[in-house]
C-alpha cells in the first residue's frame, strides 16, 4: 500500500537552517511565523470558524532531512547523546515516515490576500511543508496527568549575554521586532549538539537574514556578533 499527499501549505520561518531551532515547539514563543495555503486550500471556507481556536496541531514533513533515512534506534539529545531508545519513543526527525507534528499558538487568521497563519512557538523550518492543520481541543488533549518518559520536563535555560560589538550591530541593522528576544530565547535552549562542550568554540545561527555568533561557557551563552546572512 502507498498513499501520497501533498502539501496545503508552507511555513515561512525565521528559522533558515536546521542548527539552532528549539527541539520542540512552544519553548521559544517569540518565533512567529506564518502558514500561508496553496491552492486550491488558500480560500477563507478552509479556515471558516478556525480563528475561534487557540492552538492548532500542524502535519508538516521533515522535507530537509526526508533523503536520510532512517534506524531503529536513536540517540535523543535529552539523554546526554549516547544512550538509545526506539525511534517511535523519540520526536526524531529521522523516522520510517518523515512525519512531524507540532502543537501551536495560533495568533490570528488572514484572508486578506490569500489565505495564511500567523503562529507563535513552532519549531519549524522557513519552508516547511505542511500536509494539515487541526485544530487543538482542550478537554480532549490537555493529559497533565499523562507520564513525559525520558523528558520529565523542560530542559535548563543558558543565561544570555550581549557582547558590545552585538549590541553596536543591532543599532546598525535594525533587525525585525522581537528580533532580541528570539535571540535570547533560542540561544537559552542551548542549540550545541548534546555531546559538544567547547568554550572556545563560536558558533552562527541563522535568524531571520542574520548570522548570530555566539559562544557558550560556564552556562552562560554570550553573542559576539549580529552579521547579515550569507546570500
Ligand atoms: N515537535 C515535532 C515533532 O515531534 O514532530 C518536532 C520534533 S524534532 C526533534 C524538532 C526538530 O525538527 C527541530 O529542532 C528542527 O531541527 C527540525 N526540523 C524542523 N523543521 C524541519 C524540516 N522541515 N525538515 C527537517 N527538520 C526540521
Amino acid at each position: 500500500m502507498n498513499y501520497s499527499f501533498e502539501p496545503i501549505g508552507v511555513i515561512r520561518s525565521p528559522y533558515r537552517e536546521k542548527f539552532g531551532i528549539p527541539r520542540q515547539p512552544s519553548l521559544v514563543s517569540a518565533a512567529r511565523m506564518r502558514l500561508e495555503l496553496l491552492p486550491p486550500y488558500d480560500q477563507p471556507d478552509c479556515v471558516r470558524g478556525l480563528e475561534a481556536f487557540s492552538h492548532v496541531w500542524i502535519h508538516f514533513v521533515f522535507h530537509q532531512t526526508m533523503d536520510r533515512g532512517w534506524q531503529p534506534l536513536v540517540r535523543p539529545p535529552r539523554l546526554g547523546g549516547n544512550a538509545k531508545v526506539g525511534v517511535f519513543a523519540s520526536r526524531s526527525t529521522h523516522r520510517p515516515n518523515p512525519l512531524g507534528l507540532s502543537l501551536v499558538e495560533l495568533v490570528s487568521v488572514s484572508c486578506d490576500n490569500g489565505v495564511a497563519l500567523e503562529l507563535a512557538g513552532a519549531d519549524l523550518l522557513d519552508g516547511t511543508p505542511v500536509l494539515d492543520i487541526k485544530p487543538y481541543i482542550p478537554f480532549v488533549e490537555a493529559r497533565p496527568d499523562a507520564v513525559g518518559g525520558f523528558v520529565d520536563g523542560p530542559p535548563p535555560l543558558l543565561r544570555v549575554e550581549w557582547s558590545e560589538t552585538a549590541r553596536s550591530h543591532l543599532a546598525e541593522l535594525s533587525p525585525p521586532k522581537d528580533f532580541i528576544l528570539l535571540v535570547e530565547q533560542v540561544l537559552a535552549q542551548d542549540p550545541r549538539p548534546a555531546y559538544q562542550d567547547d568554550p572556545e568554540r563560536i558558533y552562527g545561527v541563522s535568524l531571520y537574514r542574520y548570522n548570530v555568533r555566539f559562544g557558550i561557557a560556564g552556562g552562560v551563552a554570550r553573542v559576539l556578533e549580529i552579521l547579515p546572512a550569507a546570500q
